[in-house]
Formats: structure tokens, C-alpha cells, sequence
């Protein structure tokens, strides 16, 4: 059924990466010296491979859109990090994060690279402490963990509700000492708008510095995409605002499949929607879900009085609370998996148990946690009969220690004291698990063309679990691409530069100058935003939580009409060679625009339900699995690899066996 190589390494599970790395080759340090490596990205991914490859001794050329390195999305991470450490002694092993990822996954990533990426992750946690990661420590002064979803130990290692902002500036620090000795130079404020092919090689990209405007070229012996997820084609959603799909999409347009495009997370707490002035959604971190409870009311004039402002959430008895996880999933409770966790506030909420105005949030609710706290922070305290009061006051103290930033934001966006009142939340798009297809190595399909991090479909199936971003970025940058890049560019050693004055670097910057040319120059009435506003309206109906091949027939052709009009009536003001935001956003979503179409087509052809891909066709209709997703093991235990056949919507789809020799495929329950 494969035409696609993985190059997954021989040998038992365990001894694959060792085996893989004493057969690479390498690159000396002469050698080194003279080869470019490009990276796209300065995340947790990018920055990590670009300060790791200058540190080999790798020229490296590093890019990213913002005005910084380290205002990469990475920073907004919020709570935490996985890796195998059992510093709990509560049972964790590098089989146990390996098997919970594919299980978490729905049984639909590669077995080898998840097992790698579990391997590593100690590695990860050890190298950061060396940079001075701030990790919470416990009272004796030991890193600390605390639990995810989707999983019955603890081992995410955090920093408050700042993780990815002190690893990202790990990473930061790495990068920088590099660009002082001269190793890496900066591109900030550069947006790779192409990637150059020379002889079937990826030998550099074109980018268009936006301050000047001007489009460069730039040549290197192999280039990196560090450039994360594409969870705004839905417009809103928890990533920040500037994050976009274009360099994959380019790459994939030159030859890059593409993986599962349809494989979307949606985060269970996040901060409902609020109108439709919106332009992003606030993610409220699911280490929340440790000591927060969620529940709707169990009697729906309870829930319709709430709606109405005549009820608040305190004012329902306990026997009146209807706390859905803990009911449906006594084993994980609300620390059931991401997918699992999502639909079940879809389920309620859609049966008219939703506590705001729009009937679309449930409660997310600490009192039980700081009542809990109190009690054991008053005996600490050697506190005889405290009252109710002291017993909450001391409750809330501690949840402050642990989540004090995450409840000021929440305050500061909704208006409201979230100790005083149950956080109210819903699922938003958060993640997404496509990605470009890449082999064992990190390598697309393109020879020379890597991808890394969020920007990948590797490793997380069709569900992530949390805090197993950061950990696979990480992973993937410090650990990964140093022994696989090198493997490749040792057939490089005798290349010399690369000519950026070769016909395929003026051919590819010429497409670029027009396109730009073509948007300021259109003349049309709407705004970029507008187009952007109605596919994401699209995709969030009918190719979101849930799905159905009716649903996705009709968003095909609709996202083909918002397509024409935008190609036609999109009004990008502005000069081409200054600063100029609404040019930077129409190329985005003329990308969004083609990939939409793409995740659409992806989830039609999935007849099946499995973690984030939910076909409403495909579910458990009795027994005690009733309502829950329904694999097809049989026909679909496969990677979706696209390739881009010259037009949208013309994409052929390939496929990558999953084949699976140490975890048995059972159905995902968390009963
Ligand atoms: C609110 C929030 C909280 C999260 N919390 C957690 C958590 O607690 N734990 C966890 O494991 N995961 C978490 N995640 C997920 C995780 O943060 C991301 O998956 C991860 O940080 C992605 O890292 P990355 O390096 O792949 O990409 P990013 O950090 O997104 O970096 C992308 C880089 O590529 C650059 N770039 C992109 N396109 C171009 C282009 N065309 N030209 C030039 N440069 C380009 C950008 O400038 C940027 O430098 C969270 C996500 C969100 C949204």
C-alpha cells in the first residue's frame, strides 16, 4: 500500500535511535564550516536545531517574522512538559510515555518516532536545567510535576503557568550566543514566502524582509522548517495571531506531502467565544484540569435560569451538578484526553446544559480544590478547628502559588473573579497534528527539505497529548535533526555555495514580486480579514469538533467560492516595498484558503472517528462505548501523505502503513 519510505531503522524498538545514530554520517569540523544549513523558525523548534547546528559548527541562517526570536508562538505555552523521569516513583518508564502518546493518538502515529521522542525526553529536562530553566521545585528543592490528561502519572515538568516562555528563552540564549560568535545570522522580521528547488534539492528559500519589503534570496545547502502549527485557518483560535501556514504550504506546492491535514486539536478550556468582534481565543492551560472540576447543571431549568443571569453557578447545590467527566470517565476523570474531554462539553452543551448567554461554556470550579488545600495547609500551619472561611482563604493561596497568572488573565479578559466564580469555558482549535510529512529522519519528500516541530504531522496520531508539544519541538531540534541533517549534508562536502543567481531562484523570487504585485494592484472592495473571518466560519462548522461527509462536501465548494471572491475582491492597501500587515495577511490566507480545501478533502476520505477527527457517521451507537469514536483499523491505520498535484482541490492522496509491533490496537477507553 506505501510508496512512502519512513527509513524507520532496524532492530527492537528500544536500541532503533542508538542503532541510528552510530550509522549516520557525519560531517567534520573542516567540513562543517562551509556548509549552510537554513532554519525557518525560531520557536522552541527552530531555535533549538539553529543553535544546536551553529554549535556543531554549522553556517547557519536563522529567520522568523517577528521582531524578535523569542516572541515565537512557543512563548504562549503555558503548562508544562512531558518527559519520562519518574521523579514521582508513581511508575512512569520511557514504555509508559511511549505507549500513553499512541494510545493518546488514537493509534495513529509511528510507533519508532514515538518511542524516540520518549527516549530523548529526559534528555530534554536535563539540558534545560543546564540553561537555567526556572522548573517549579518541590519543598525539598527537586523538580516537580504534576499530571496531564490522557495519562495516570506525573511527569509534566512546568514553570507556573509560564512554561513555554522560560524554555522558549532557554532556547533564546542558546540561539543568541551563537549569533554573537558569528554562527548564526538573524533574519527577524523575514517571512519565507518560497522554498528554492535546484536538481530535486532544497537549496534555499526567498523571503521578503518586512521593514523594506524587499524580496531576497537566500541559498544553503539544506533547509529547515521550524515554522509551527496552522490552527488559524479556523480564524480563531488559541494560537497567536501571527501564526500561519505559508511556508509549508509553499513547500508542499513544491513537492512537500502534506500529513493528515485534518487531524485538529481542540483544547477543551478555553475562554468561550464572545462575539463575533473577535479576533483569538485565550486557552486556559489544562494543567488547570489537575484541580479545577468541570460540571454543568443537572437539571436544565437550572442551566436556562443561569443563561438568563437569574442563577449563578454557586447558587446550584451540589446534588444538582452533573460533574460529565468524572461521571462518564471515573478511571482519568477530568483529566481524560483533550478529544474525549471536548466532545463531552459538546455533548452537553448541544443537549441544552450550557451555563452563558450563547449556551456554549460549562464550569470549570476550584472550590473543591481549595477547600482540599486549606485543610492540608491549615495542619501544615498546626491551625486547631479552623472555620470555613480560614480553611478557604488558605485553600485559594495555594491555588494562587500554582495557577496565580492563569486566574488573573482569565479575570482580565472575562471580568470576573474566577476564586469567587467558576472560570466558565468551551473547546477551541488549539493544535494541529497535520503537518508536512516527514520520514524518521525529519526529511519530507523533498531531499534537503526538513521539518520540524508543530510544523510536522509526526509523532502525535491523531491527538496530542498535553504538554507534548514542547517536548517534541524540543526533542526535535536539540536531539533529532543534529545527527539526521548531518547524515544528509555529508554527501555536501564538496558542493561550495549555493549561486542564488541560478534560474530557479529568479523563477521563484519572480512568483513572489507578482503575486505581491497582484494583491496591491487588485483593487477590490473587502478586506483580507473578511475572507479569513468566513473560511474559519467554515471550517469550525463543518470540518471541526465534528464532522460529516455531507458537512464536508458542502465546505469544499463553499471555501472554493470564498477562494474566487477573495482572488478577485480582496483589497490589500498599501505599498509593496514598506511596512505593510494587510500585504503579510493576504498571502497567509490566500495559503489558508488552498489548505482549508485540503483538510476538508483529508477528512472526507477518513471514514472513520479517531482522536481529533470525529466523523459523526463513524461512532459507538450501544453499549458502555456509546457515543464514543469508532475506529477503522482495518482500512484506515494509515498516514494521509497529499501531494500537491498543481491546482487546489486536484491533491493525490498517498499512503504510510502504520504498522504496529509493540502496542496492541484496542479501543481508546478511559472508563
Ligand atoms: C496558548 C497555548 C498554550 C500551549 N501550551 C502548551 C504546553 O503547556 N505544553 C505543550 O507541550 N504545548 C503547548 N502548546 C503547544 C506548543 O506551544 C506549540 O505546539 C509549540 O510551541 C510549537 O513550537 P514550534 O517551534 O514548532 O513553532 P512556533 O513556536 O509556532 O514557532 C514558529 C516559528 O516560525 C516562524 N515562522 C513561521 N512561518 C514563517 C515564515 N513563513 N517565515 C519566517 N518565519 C516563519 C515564526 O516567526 C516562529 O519563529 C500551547 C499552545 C498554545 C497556543
Amino acid at each position: 500500500m506505501s510508496t512512502l519510505d519512513s527509513k524507520i531503522p532496524p532492530g527492537p524498538i528500544d536500541k532503533k535511535w542508538t542503532y541510528h545514530k552510530g550509522h549516520a554520517r557525519i560531517v567534520n569540523p573542516a567540513n562543517k564550516r562551509r556548509i549552510d544549513v537554513i532554519v525557518v523558525g525560531t520557536g522552541l523548534a527552530g531555535g533549538a536545531a539553529a543553535a544546536s547546528l551553529a554549535e556543531q559548527g554549522y553556517s547557519v541562517k536563522a529567520f522568523c517574522f517577528q521582531d524578535s526570536a523569542r516572541r515565537a508562538h512557543s512563548i504562549a505555552a503555558q503548562g508544562g512538559i512531558n518527559a519520562a523521569k519518574n521523579y514521582q516513583n508513581d511508575g512512569d518508564s520511557t514504555y509508559r510515555l511511549f505507549y500513553d502518546t499512541v494510545k493518546g493518538g488514537d493509534y495513529r502515529s509511528r510507533e519508532a518516532n514515538v518511542y524516540r521522542l520518549a527516549e530523548v525526553s529526559a534528555n530534554i529536562i536535563d539540558q534545560c536545567v543546564a540553561q537555567g530553566v526556572p522548573f517549579a521545585r518541590d519543598y525539598g528543592g527537586l523538580l516537580d510535576n504534576r499530571s496531564f490528561g490522557g495519562v495516570q502519572v506525573s511527569r509534566t515538568f512546568y514553570a507556573r503557568g509560564q512554561t513555554g516562555q522560560q524554555l522558549l528563552l532557554g532556547a533564546y540564549s542558546a540561539l543568541m550566543r551563537q549569533v554573537g560568535k558569528g554562527a548564526v545570522q538573524m533574519f527577524d522580521r523575514h517571512e519565507m514566502l518560497d522554498v528554492v528547488i535546484v536538481d530535486g534539492k532544497a537549496r534555499g528559500i526567498i523571503a521578503r524582509n518586512l521593514i523594506t519589503g524587499e524580496v531576497e534570496r537566500h541559498g544553503a545547502h539544506a533547509v529547515l522548517l521550524c515554522t509551527g502549527g496552522y490552527g488559524n485557518v479556523f480564524f480563531l483560535s488559541t494560537n497567536a495571531m501571527g501564526s500561519n501556514v505559508t511556508a509549508a504550504w509553499k513547500a508542499h506546492k513544491r513537492g512537500a506531502y502534506f500529513g493528515n491535514p485534518c487531524y485538529t486539536q481542540i483544547h477543551p478550556t478555553c475562554i468561550p467565544v464572545s462575539g463575533t468582534h473577535q479576533s483569538k481565543l485565550t486557552l486556559m492551560s489544562e494543567s488547570l484540569r489537575n484541580d479545577g472540576r468541570i460540571w454543568v447543571p443537572a437539571k436544565l431549568e437550572d442551566a436556562q435560569a443561569i443563561r438568563e443571569g437569574k442563577k449563578k453557578g454557586r447558587d446550584i447545590p451540589e446534588a444538582d451538578r452533573d460533574y460529565y467527566l468524572e461521571r462518564r470517565y471515573p478511571a482519568f476523570g477530568n483529566l481524560v484526553p483533550r478529544d474525549v474531554a471536548s466532545r463531552a462539553a459538546k455533548e452537553r452543551c448541544d443537549a441544552g446544559f450550557g451555563v452563558n448567554r450563547t449556551g456554549e461554556a460549562v464550569y470549570l470550579d476550584f472550590n473543591a480544590a481549595f477547600e482540599r488545600y486549606g485543610k492540608q495547609q491549615a495542619n501544615v500551619l498546626k491551625i486547631d478547628n479552623p472555620s470555613k472561611e480560614k480553611i478557604i482563604e488558605l485553600g485559594k493561596a495555594v491555588v494562587s502559588e500554582k495557577y496565580g497568572n492563569l486566574f488573573d488573565m482569565y479575570e482580565n479578559i472575562v471580568g470576573e473573579n474566577p476564586y469567587e466564580h467558576a472560570m466558565k469555558i468551551y473547546p477551541a482549535v488549539h493544535y494541529t497534528m497535520g503537518g508536512l510529512w516527514v520520514d524518521y529522519n525529519l526529511q519530507t519528500t523533498v531531499p534537503g527539505l526538513f521539518c520540524l516541530g508543530e510544523a510536522n504531522f509526526s509523532d502525535h496520531g491523531a491527538n496530542r497529548l498535553g504538554a507534548s508539544a514542547l517536548m517534541q519541538g524540543l526533542a526535535d531540534g536539540y536531539f533529532v535533526i543534529p545527527y539526521t541533517v548531518s547524515d544528509y549534508l555529508a554527501d555536501d562536502i564538496r558542493t561550495g555555495p549555493i549561486d542564488t543567481k541560478r534560474p530557479e531562484f529568479v523563477a521563484a523570487e519572480k512568483e513572489q514580486v507578482d503575486r505581491i504585485d497582484h494583491f496591491l494592484n487588485n483593487k477590490g472592495t473587502k478586506p483580507v480579514d473578511d475572507f479569513h473571518r468566513a473560511l474559519g466560519k467554515v471550517m469550525w462548522d463543518k470540518c471541526g469538533m465534528a464532522r460529516n461527509a455531507q458537512g464536508l462536501q458542502e465546505a469544499i465548494q463553499e471555501i472554493r467560492a470564498i477562494r474566487d471572491d477573495f482572488w478577485k475582491n480582496v483589497r490589500v492597501p498599501g505599498k509593496a516595498g514598506e511596512f505593510n500587515q494587510e500585504l503579510e495577511k493576504a498571502g497567509r490566507v490566500a495559503d489558508f484558503l488552498e489548505l482549508g480545501e485540503l483538510m476538508c478533502m483529508d477528512a472526507l476520505n477518513r471514514n472513520e472517528s479517531c482522536g481529533g477527527h470525529f466523523r459523526e457517521e463513524y461512532q459507538e451507537l450501544d453499549g458502555p462505548q456509546k457515543g464514543e469514536a469508532k475506529r477503522d483499523d482495518a482500512n484506515y491505520a494509515y498516514v494521509a501523505a497529499w501531494e500537491w498535484l498543481g491546482e487546489a482541490g486536484k491533491a493525490q492522496l498517498h499512503k504510510e502503513a502504520l504498522t504496529f509491533e509493540e502496542v496492541k490496537l484496542t479501543q481508546r477507553s478511559y472508563k
